[in-house]
């Protein structure tokens, strides 16, 4: 390989990783890429899983890039290879007993779900993660026999399981610890228009209870006992517990690790030349003013491309307004953009209600200036577009101003 030729390295092969390695050889022709995979398959869209345990797409569909497009693209994938180390002083990452230098790296290792560990969980084979394709197999295959399921936890992993099991056909009961699904950003009010929605597809949630044991015969789970005493059959058991951030490969170097590994708005790390994205990555937002992770799909993308550009040498800032968007159950819609009272405390709000339409909105400001909000309910997305683009000129909103921006339902 001639000295001229840039190395990339890239740890983990999630939509982050893969738009990054993407990106690279569009910049970059000759230049090497290595992207390291601990998982058996190239890239698979993580946000088709749920249809997929719903059987409502095929894993062929989920697969979006295969190994064909990667050797097509000159893109070297080492599937079902770990990165054990990173050297930062050497500039090499370390995998199966080999060093692989490299003049730019990505670290993009996303998360990993945290497992159960109420009294009985230790080795059951139908307790299941929901995060990988490997989950999504396992636990479609457990659905076709089960009757009964619980979903364990208040997350948008854990209300992902519940919908499946429900759409399968399964009696489902889904435990939530706290008041309300999503109650850090939830109210009282958003909360039971989702809840309404969780009824009507035959869902029972149980609130503020939580798993005091499994129940098992022969290593398999037969039945939840709750912390207020409700004994639930159970065939098969999600878990939504949240994610641990992959930050390990970083300890041990300059590089500071919070809530994921930090970087700077160029995604660049303290230690330059090392670079961070997606679920992994606690970057500098310049339009919130703060550094926050986010764990979606778009923010992974968006964050390969403008990590590309700078481990390319260029000086390309990640300036925008995360959001996604889901159904819950058949009956409802949510979308989120910007801050929400999840990533700070400190945010006021206003909020409306139209409850024949179940639509609810909920805007939040810090200080004078517009940085989130919070859309539930069919076709009530319209307005969103003049949020974003408000958040991201820090327009200001005297106090009196806020009520009426509630009423953007359409956007200019
Ligand atoms: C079931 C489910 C549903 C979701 N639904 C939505 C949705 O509706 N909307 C939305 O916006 N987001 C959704 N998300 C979140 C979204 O999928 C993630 O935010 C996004 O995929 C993160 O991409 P990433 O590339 O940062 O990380 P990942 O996709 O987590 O990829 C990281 C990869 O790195 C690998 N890795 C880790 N450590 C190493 C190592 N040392 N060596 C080699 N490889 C390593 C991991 O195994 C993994 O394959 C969902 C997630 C799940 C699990």
């Amino acid at each position: 390989m001639s000295e001229s030729v840039r190395r990339y390295v890239i740890i983990g092969n999630g939509f982050a990783g893969t738009t990054c390695a993407e990106q690279l050889r569009k910049i970059d022709a000759a230049a090497s890429i290595i992207m390291f995979a601990d998982e058996p398959y190239p890239l698979y869209n993580r946000i088709a899983l749920p249809p997929m345990l719903r059987k409502q797409v095929t894993e062929a569909k989920v697969i979006i890039r295969d190994v064909a497009w990667h050797e097509k693209h000159t893109i070297d994938l080492r599937l079902s290879t770990r990165v054990d180390a990173i050297n930062h002083e050497g500039k090499t990452v370390i995998a199966g007993g080999k060093e692989y230098p490299y003049d730019a790296l990505l670290v993009a290792t996303g998360g990993r779900p945290n497992p159960s560990e109420f009294p009985g969980a230790a080795g059951a084979s139908n307790i299941y993660n929901f995060q990988y394709m490997s989950d999504t197999k396992a636990i479609s295959e457990s659905l076709e026999t089960a009757k009964t399921a619980v979903s364990v936890g208040g997350s948008f992993i854990a209300y992902e399981l519940a919908e499946a099991f429900v759409s399968r056909g399964v009696q489902t009961h889904w435990l939530i610890r706290g008041p309300r699904f999503l109650r850090r950003m939830l109210d009282e009010i958003s909360g039971e228009l989702l809840d309404e929605a969780a009824r009507a597809d035959g869902c029972t949630i149980h609130y503020n209870d939580e798993v005091k044991e499994f129940v098992r015969s022969n290593g398999v789970v037969t039945k939840v006992i709750t912390t207020q005493g409700t004994e639930i059959a159970a065939d098969c058991v999600g878990i939504g517990l949240g994610l641990t951030i992959n930050t390990e490969l970083v300890h041990g170097t300059p590089i500071e690790v919070g809530t994921g590994i930090k970087c700077d708005d160029r995604l660049e790390t303290a230690v330059k030349g090392i670079f961070a994205a997606g679920d992994a990555a606690e970057f500098y937002d310049p339009t919130a003013d703060m550094h926050y992770r986010m764990g979606t799909w778009n923010n992974a993308g968006a964050h390969g491309k403008v990590a590309a550009a700078n481990m390319a040498g260029g000086d390309v800032r990640y300036h925008d307004v995360p959001e996604y968007s889901s159904k819950i159950f058949s009956e409802q819609t949510i979308t989120q953009f910007g801050l929400s009272p999840e990533y700070r405390n400190d945010l006021t709000m206003v909020r409306s209600i139209e409850p024949e339409k179940k639509w609810y909105r909920a805007l939040w400001f810090r200080e004078d200036k517009l940085v989130g909000g919070l859309l539930i309910g069919k076709g009530n997305r319209a307005g969103k577009r003049r949020y974003l683009d408000a958040i991201k000129a820090k327009t200001p909103f005297a106090e009196s101003e806020r009520e009426a921006l509630l009423h953007w339902h359409a956007d200019q």
